[in-house]
């Protein structure tokens, strides 16, 4: 990609692999964040499980951990303007938009910390976790059985999304979800099964607690330049292109965004 598309920001940034940019959630804007969204944990009730936040190429939890993966072009104000300007937008673009990310990711902790897609009441509520995920679903605007929390009509996407996004719901700060869901009873119930499950497992330690990352921000040897011009290539090209990992490569199947 000629470096003259990003005019904002200086070659020797684009040229360099994203692993030598020294990127880390502590000391950056969201390390207040992180630090934040702990204590909504704690004020929802969740103490025994304390998740792990790193650095990725996009949002995710890699499926059987309690890893929750954050952008890693959210850590530097000068990165984010640069993902703005290839992407057109952010998935995180302020404070609550980062935190509403959180809560959906920690629904995904939440499942596999506790195995929850294995209780017969969740598979009854959202369907079940084997269903093939497939990234370019066709939602049904306006659907009244699926809560509603990022955009795209997200909890369409796959049981293990509208768990996701149910819980993000749930543990919404000043969110009245029982007046907001009064008329909607077939998502309402789902929020019951989340408030019944989260209070029932508070003094529960998890039963996963494996912190595998993947697409650590520190394994990244690709440079900036070469991730937008895969990702502008689009995931099939993505994939073909750079199949022997020294280069952007689509993440494992395994990672729930
Ligand atoms: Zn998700």
């Amino acid at each position: 990609m000629p470096l003259q598309e990003f005019t904002s920001a200086p070659s020797n940034l684009l040229a360099t692999p994203i692993r030598n940019l020294g990127l880390k959630i502590a000391g950056t804007r969201l390390e207040p964040i992180v630090a934040e969204f702990r204590q909504q944990l704690e004020r929802a009730g969740i103490r025994r499980l304390q998740p792990h936040f790193y650095l990725s190429t996009e949002w995710g939890v890699p499926f059987d951990t309690i890893s929750i993966a954050i952008p890693f072009y959210l850590a530097r104000p000068d990165l984010t303007a640069l993902h703005a300007e290839h992407h057109g937008h952010v998935e995180g673009f302020n404070r609550a938009d980062i935190l509403r990310y959180l809560r959906h990711e920690m629904g995904h902790v939440v499942n596999y910390g506790y195995r929850l897609y294995e209780d017969p009441e969740w598979v009854k509520q959202f369907g079940a976790i084997t269903q093939p995920y497939v990234e370019e679903y066709r939602p049904e605007p306006f659907n009244r059985r699926y809560v509603s929390h990022l955009p795209g009509w997200y909890a369409q996407k796959h049981p293990d999304e509208d768990w996701a996004e149910t819980f993000a719901v749930w543990l919404t700060p000043g969110l009245d979800w029982r007046k907001e869901y009064e008329d909607r009873p077939e998502a309402l119930r789902k929020l019951e099964y989340c408030d019944r499950t989260l209070k029932a497992l508070a003094d529960r330690d998890p039963v996963v607690i494996g912190q595998e990352l993947d697409e650590d921000v520190g394994d990244l040897a690709y440079s900036l330049e070469q991730y937008y011009h895969a990702s502008k290539l689009g995931a099939a090209s993505f994939r073909a292109g750079w199949t022997d990992r020294s280069g952007p490569s689509s993440r494992t199947s395994a990672t729930r965004k």
